[in-house]
């Protein structure tokens, strides 16, 4: 069976051109063909020759595909469902003013249960292949508006960290890629410690953790990795880090209503990250079907926003986006589960 082009390396281009005994320069020809000008077959590579494009079919397709289904919001939120090996996964487009958000899927489903999450609650189905991540951003039918992509949609990246890391490669390698700059790109976690420092090592792109709770017993309540990874341990690594040179960290805290959204939590918060050069962004939450769980009204948010404010962190409430068709954050799921 052939196997896609999408989502190689230089390295990997380099080294398949090879051992078909194709001319060394095809390499490069091939990542400006699937990543610059996006096409979606072999004969479309007209400056390779007939007899090795007919090579590179025996062995390799390039692997895009379009979406099945989309659904659009009233806000202009687009959300698309694509089919993968491991069943169906969804990505969620955002335009605001100037600006277009593309929120990609890591994996199909998500082995980290945390229980206010809709994909959290469909369990595991798979990896996503470095492919498959990619033909979500290249496939999506505005790409030429994107400005930012986040690793926000369904999956834990850093639990897909390999094929994660070879898609930001992919994603800002100049030569054999797409050439954006890492700065446009954004992976969320809920905190696997190792991956986080590892990945603050081997990538640019800016970093946002999930933190929803400064206090152990309580986060661990509503997201299991806190009896794994606890947030003041990844906390500590991240304070002898050096975020300098622009890059970004940032926290995620959605607010539930009585569970995280008092003084208590926002002071609590504040000594959490008060050594850190961070911004939070607060999240209204949507609620998945679990009465016991209910989002923070919006005086409330204004009240935890402004006492971060006023002590020195930087914290701005997030616009809901695409919550009539089920996209903003929390509520990717899909039915077909594989
Ligand atoms: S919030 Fe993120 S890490 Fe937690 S279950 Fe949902 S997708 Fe997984």
């Amino acid at each position: 069976m052939e196997s896609p082009l999408l989502g190689k390396n230089s390295t990997e281009l380099k080294s398949l051109v090879e051992d078909l005994g194709l001319p060394s320069f095809t390499a490069k020809q091939l990542s400006q063909w699937i990543y610059g000008k996006r096409v979606k077959t072999i004969d479309e590579c007209s400056n390779i020759s007939n007899k090795n494009r007919e090579l590179l079919k025996q062995n390799y397709i390039i692997g895009r595909h379009e979406a099945e289904k989309q659904a659009v919001s009233k806000d202009g939120t687009i959300k698309y469902l694509y089919s993968t090996k491991s069943g169906a996964i969804e990505s969620v487009y955002i335009p605001d003013g100037d600006r277009a958000t593309l929120c990609v899927s890591s994996q199909v489903g998500c082995k980290m249960h945390c229980s206010f999450c809709a994909t959290g609650q469909m369990g595991f189905h798979g990896q996503l292949t470095t492919d498959e991540i990619l033909n979500q951003i290249l496939s999506t039918p505005r790409f030429d508006t994107l400005t930012n992509i986040v690793f926000m949609g369904m999956g834990e990246p850093m639990d897909n960290y390999d094929n994660v890391l070879r898609t930001l490669d992919v994603m800002t390698n100049p030569d054999y890629g797409l050439g954006w700059s890492p700065r446009r790109i954004t992976v969320s976690t809920v905190g696997i410690t190792p991956k986080v420092t590892q990945f603050l090592k081997e990538s640019e792109c800016h970093l946002a953790i999930s933190l929803h709770n400064p206090f152990s017993a309580e986060r661990a309540e509503r997201m299991p990795v806190e009896k794994a990874y606890p947030i003041h341990d990844l906390i500590e690594q991240l304070t002898a880090f050096d975020f300098s040179h622009q890059r970004r960290l940032s926290f995620e805290y959605t607010l539930f209503d009585g569970w995280n959204d008092t003084t208590r939590h926002a002071a609590a918060l504040v000594r959490l990250l008060k050594n850190l050069d961070c911004r939070v962004n607060l999240i209204r939450y949507h609620s998945i079907g679990d009465a016991k769980i209910k989002g923070s009204n919006q005086d409330r948010a204004v009240m935890f926003q402004d006492y971060l404010n006023n002590h020195g962190i930087t914290a701005t409430i997030r616009k809901s986006r695409g919550e009539d068709i089920s996209a903003a954050c929390g509520l990717l799921a899909t039915q077909n589960k594989e």
